[in-house]
């Protein structure tokens, strides 16, 4: 089957044109991304550029050689762009000197074969190689271990630059085996129209695979936004409530019991209306370290709302959890926070309760150990009070 090289590399130019405006748009709203995604946006600018010359020629003629400098000028900015872009999304240093390194000596090489000493097969070749080494240097920056599913978008993205620098290989050694096939940059000889195809096709994979990048970071964000407290980095209300009703279906399950605390600084209110609401966020940032450090990597720690704070602990009963509670309760009341030469001291007060004796709904646990709190706050604060003595004092 013979194609049509100037169909091909039109078509491919226009649809680049297109990819780059979106992805300038794109760059606008897309916060710590925007870097990486406007560097996307130039590259494929650049490679429009690079493939539009085959509009003009068919061949050899006037202006021709200059068209070839500027193009293979083009490409290769793209591609450094393209690489910059994604050193720039994983938050890599650029590697700026490299990458002019290559523009300029492709350009340059691409002159000195097409004007003072013309040896167009040896200016392909070296151009494949260069382009290629170009491309390994991407698909190498890809192939590392990220999270899934952004793992799924690298692995595509680099393995599209892996199957482009294997093409632009072989295309070099099969312009070294048979130098005249490659006479005509724009010709319709069958490496050249291949090879163009391959890489319109190879190069659209990897802007929907940088897409596809974005998009899952976009996605990973949203999660974070939504089950990560901005102040505390503890979970928030809406996580907690899901891993809740998680771990309940587990306990009704297999008759495993899961405890909970409630965790209130007393006082709060004073110590913002005498040092002010940033000294404030800084004693919930503090109880948010302490509470951190003091509970183990499967309990959930989450801010229940204001300084308002509550643990999940699967496979604790309310007797152990007191424990737990009473330590955490001493680890924060021995911390301080430092303002301005002054030591910021506060204490909390926590509620316990247990599915054993409040039961598997959520609500009527998280009551439990509500009244709990409220029993520690009437007992005069800065301690812990279990449901069940509770209970016990209410039913007494
Ligand atoms: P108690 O010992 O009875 O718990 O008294 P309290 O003063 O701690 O209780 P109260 O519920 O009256 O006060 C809670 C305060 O927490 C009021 C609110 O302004 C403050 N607050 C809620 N969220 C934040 C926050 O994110 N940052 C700061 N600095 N303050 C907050
Ligand atoms: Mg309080
Ligand atoms: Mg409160």
């Amino acid at each position: 089957m013979s194609l049509d090289i100037h169909t091909i590399l039109v078509m491919f130019a226009v649809l680049a044109l297109m990819l780059s405006g979106l992805l300038a748009l794109a760059s606008l709203q897309a916060g710590a991304m925007s870097n990486s995604i406007r560097l996307w946006a130039f590259a494929s600018l650049c490679i429009s550029g690079g493939f539009f010359p085959a509009y003009f020629f068919r061949g050899p003629a006037f202006g021709y050689d200059w068209a070839v400098v500027l193009g293979t000028a083009l490409l290769f900015s793209g591609i450094g762009l393209q690489y910059l872009g994604l050193r720039s999304f994983l938050g890599k240093p650029a590697h700026g000197a490299q990458v002019a390194v290559l523009v300029v000596s492709g350009t340059t090489i691409a002159f000195w074969l097409s004007l003072p000493y013309p040896d167009l097969a040896l200016r392909a070749i070296i151009n494949s190689f260069l382009l290629a080494v170009a491309s390994l240097a991407c698909a190498r920056v890809l192939f590392v271990r990220v999270e899934a599913p952004l793992r799924t978008a690298f692995w595509f993205t680099g393995t599209a630059y892996a199957v482009q620098a294997a093409a632009l290989l072989a295309r070099a050694v099969r312009i070294a085996v048979d130098p005249a096939d490659s006479y005509t940059l724009y010709g319709n000889s069958p490496t050249n129209s291949w090879s163009f195809f391959l890489a319109s096709v190879v190069l659209l994979c990897v802007t929907f695979g940088f897409v596809l990048m974005v998009n899952y970071r976009l996605i990973a964000d949203v999660h974070k936004i939504a089950s990560r407290d901005m102040l505390t980095d503890a979970f928030t209300r809406r996580r907690l409530e899901e891993e809740a009703q998680r771990l309940l279906a587990h306990c009704a399950r297999t008759g495993d019991v899961l405890a909970i605390m409630m965790i209130d600084v007393d006082h709060f209110k004073a110590v913002n209306d005498r040092f002010g609401h940033p000294v404030g966020d800084e004693v919930l940032r503090r109880l948010s370290a302490v509470a951190r450090r003091s509970i183990r990597t499967d309990d959930y720690f989450a801010r229940y709302g204001g300084e308002e704070f509550c643990i999940l602990m699967l496979s604790t009963t309310e007797q152990e959890a007191l424990v737990l509670a009473e330590r955490l309760r001493q680890a924060y009341a021995a911390s301080v926070v430092e303002v301005a030469g002054h030591d910021v001291k506060s204490t909390i007060s926590i509620g316990v309760a247990d599915t054993l004796r409040a039961g598997l709904d959520w609500h009527k646990l998280v009551c439990a150990a509500d009244k709990a709190l409220y029993g520690a706050k009437q007992q005069g604060r800065n301690r812990v009070v279990s449901y069940a003595t509770l209970d016990l004092a209410f039913s007494a």
